[in-house]
């Protein structure tokens, strides 16, 4: 193999290009807007910086969030601080950072869109808006816009939450997650570098009701939007169809990132994923083990071994965590009640925060603390704080 094209420059693509790059392949990257502020939180987990360091030893700006408030219809609010605080990053500087690693490895970058994909024997022809170049392999990070047809995840409705928001002048020094009531998804406030990001993802809903419901909200709230900067995308968020069925890599090439639809189907976080997944491929494409036309069959085990059997378990219970019942309320209201009153349950809560706790290990967590967290929150509606303390201890 000896050039390699990497469709698209956010994380995952960038990613995928310095690693390539820095083993000594011919590596050319195409975006059509390089470093840009691409709607998002910028939240990056533990999970995250402590599997790739340099996310936290640079001199980029950045800002360490330790605390949580978690709302929910019925059941009022419950702080939870973090034991491994969420890094949070603008986008176009995180983009920026990667980029400016993909091009000191020896990574080509350029500025184009990329109009059209075609393989001719072993070759692929990448059209673009100033002209086009071969390669003999493709690495697809286009996002969850992605327009090749023939390439990456088909995302249906059911495989997509709609997020949007504002990002708004003020600050704060939480992050706020507001559950909403009888939809699948969140509010998020999340507070950035001399702003806030405060927005609504949801699944099934149209973009106007999430706006007025995001609004109705930031009114409650005292937040103004009238001089904020409104935002929208997609979020990619796999039903468990959609990720049997996953097009997430063929003969010559892989999808990273948004484009595999690789994100947290519960909490939307890609971030880690685009890194992650860009890694693994990095890995496949650089190792002799493979035949070029082997390669995607490799890809796809190493994702299913490392993430995406728990993301498509977390696909199985999104549902019922948004919108089921459990004691005879709903799933979140009951969650956020049992927070103030359950010190396992915070533990718990803090390592999904973190990124530590998977979704699969997660059924055996709760039915091993289900009935203390029970007993936590019963003793402490009875007894006092204090004799609620001393009965624990
Ligand atoms: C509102 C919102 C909030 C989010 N918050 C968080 C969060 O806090 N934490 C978190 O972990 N995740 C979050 N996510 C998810 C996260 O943004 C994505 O998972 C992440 O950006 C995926 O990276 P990527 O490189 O795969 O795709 P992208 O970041 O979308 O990058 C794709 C790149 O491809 C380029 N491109 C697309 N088409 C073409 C073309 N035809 N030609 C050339 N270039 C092209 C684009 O210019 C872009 O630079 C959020 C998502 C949304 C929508």
């Amino acid at each position: 193999m000896k050039r390699v094209a990497v469709l698209g420059g956010g994380p995952a693509g960038a990613f995928a290009a310095q690693r390539l790059a820095s083993a000594g392949l011919e590596t050319i990257v195409l975006d059509e807007k390089l470093a840009w502020e691409k709607p998002c939180g910028g939240g990056l987990t533990f999970k995250a910086y402590s599997r790739y360091p340099f996310l936290l030893d640079n001199d980029v700006p950045k800002r360490f969030v330790s605390n949580t408030t978690l709302s929910a219809h019925g059941a009022g609010a419950a702080r939870l601080p973090l034991r491994r605080p969420l890094l949070i990053y603008s986008r176009f500087d995180l983009n920026r950072m990667l980029l400016e690693r993909a091009e000191r490895a020896g990574a080509q970058i350029e500025k184009t869109r990329v109009l059209e994909v075609t393989r001719n024997g072993g070759t692929w022809k990448v059209r673009t808006s100033s002209g086009s170049i071969e390669a003999d392999f493709c690495i697809v990070a286009t996002g969850a816009r992605n327009p090749l047809r023939n390439l990456g995840t088909q995302l249906t409705a059911g495989d997509v939450m709609t997020a949007l928001g504002y990002y708004v002048p003020g600050q704060q020094d939480h992050v706020d997650i507001q559950f909403l009531r009888r939809i699948e998804g969140y509010i998020w406030v999340f507070p950035r570098c001399g702003h806030l990001s405060v927005g609504i993802c949801g699944k099934g809903v149209p973009a106007q009701v999430l706006r007025a419901r995001l609004e109705e909200f930031m009114r409650e709230r005292g937040i103004c939007w009238k001089d904020g900067c409104f935002y929208s995308h997609l979020l990619p968020s796999l039903g468990a169809s959609g990720w049997r069925n996953n097009r997430v890599a063929g003969p010559g090439w892989l999808a990273v990132g948004d484009a595999g639809g690789l994100v947290d189907p519960i909490t939307g976080e890609g971030l880690y994923y685009a890194m992650r997944s860009a890694d693994l491929a990095g890995e496949v494409v650089l190792s002799d083990a493979h035949a070029p036309l082997e390669k995607h069959r490799a890809y796809r085990s190493l994702l299913v071994r490392d993430f995406a059997a728990d993301l498509a378990f977390g696909a199985a219970i999104a549902r019922h965590v948004f919108l089921g019942k459990f004691l005879f309320g709903a799933v979140p209201q009951r969650m956020v009640q049992f927070l103030r009153r359950s010190p396992r349950l915070c533990d718990l809560m803090q390592d999904l925060f973190a990124g530590t706790q998977s979704y699969l290990g997660l059924k055996g967590r709760l039915l091993r603390n289900l009935h203390g967290a029970v007993v936590d929150a019963l003793v402490s509606f009875v007894l006092s704080r204090e004799a609620a303390e001393e009965y624990r201890a």
